[in-house]
């Protein structure tokens, strides 16, 4: 078995200050990697997650940023490239979700999904991989949903922006495997983080084949994989992380 081991090496985590985001850093940081923790509004959040990571034994720093607004995304990786001299992970985190059922959507609603969760992926993963084409090395993970795959009542927008990161995912897979850079993404199902607060889980947990929703943790484990050497044949995939429910 090859152990994962990401040491010398450069991750950048959108929406890493709460939920899938942040457990995804600390699983990186404590794998070895120096993790950027992006974040937009949660300072305190993203200063505890870099903290956890220094804690336990890693290296990381936080840095905010819009990843809807190109000019913040450009300046951000940049900077990176400055202080590190290197990118080798990016993980397309950082999403909003605004549930309606489609006579109620809005062309705000539309607007702002469309820009944080398909725009602002498109958005880094192009300011990344142009660094990581140079170092002819690199790794992107993108968090899509099972709900871009199945679709899901009330959640068009919301299903749209997560079915067009597959279609994101797959061409760069086939633009940038040849230059040395592995693209995939992952499709969590029901995780337990603020996003879903509001949801009747105990409901859904009676449709999940395993019983339960998952932990952000459970998620972080799919994307570590990905990131990692055990995945150096894996390109253009989505990896399902939902027990079971999209089956
Ligand atoms: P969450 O707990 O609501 O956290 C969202 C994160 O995104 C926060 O760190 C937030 O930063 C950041 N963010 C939002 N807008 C941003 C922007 N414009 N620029 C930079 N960062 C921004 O969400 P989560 O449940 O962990 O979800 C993470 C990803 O997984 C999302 O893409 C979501 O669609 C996807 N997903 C979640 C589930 C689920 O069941 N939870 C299922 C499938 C897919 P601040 O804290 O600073 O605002």
């Amino acid at each position: 078995m090859i152990p994962i081991d990401l040491s010398g090496q450069v991750a950048l985590v959108t929406g890493a200050s709460r939920g899938i985001g942040a457990a995804a850093a600390r699983a990186l940081g404590r794998a070895g990697a120096h993790v950027i923790v992006n974040y937009l509004s949660s300072e305190e959040l993203a200063a505890a997650c870099v903290e956890d990571i220094r804690t336990s034994g890693g290296n990381a720093e936080a840095a905010r940023f819009d990843v809807s607004a190109e000019a913040e995304v450009a300046r951000a990786f940049e900077d990176v490239m400055k202080r590190h001299g290197r990118i080798d992970i990016l993980v397309n985190n950082a999403g909003v979700s605004k549930d309606a059922l489609f006579l109620r959507v809005t062309p705000e609603m539309i607007n702002e999904m469309i820009a944080v969760n398909l725009v602002g992926p498109f958005f880094c993963t192009l300011h990344a991989a142009r660094y990581m084409i140079k170092q002819r090395r690199g790794r992107i993970v993108t968090v899509s949903s099972i709900v871009g795959l199945g679709g899901n009542p009330g959640q068009s927008v919301y299903a749209a922006t997560k079915a067009g990161l597959v279609g994101m995912t797959k061409s760069f897979a086939k633009e940038l495997g040849p230059r040395g850079v592995r693209v995939n993404a992952v499709a969590p199902g029901l995780i337990d983080t603020d996003m879903t607060k509001g949801m009747d889980r105990e409901a859904i947990a009676r449709e999940i084949p395993l019983r339960s929703i998952g932990s952000p943790d459970e998620v972080a484990g799919a994307i570590l994989f990905l990131c990692s050497e055990l995945g150096s044949y894996v390109t253009g995939q989505v990896i399902v992380v939902d027990g079971g429910l999209y089956t």
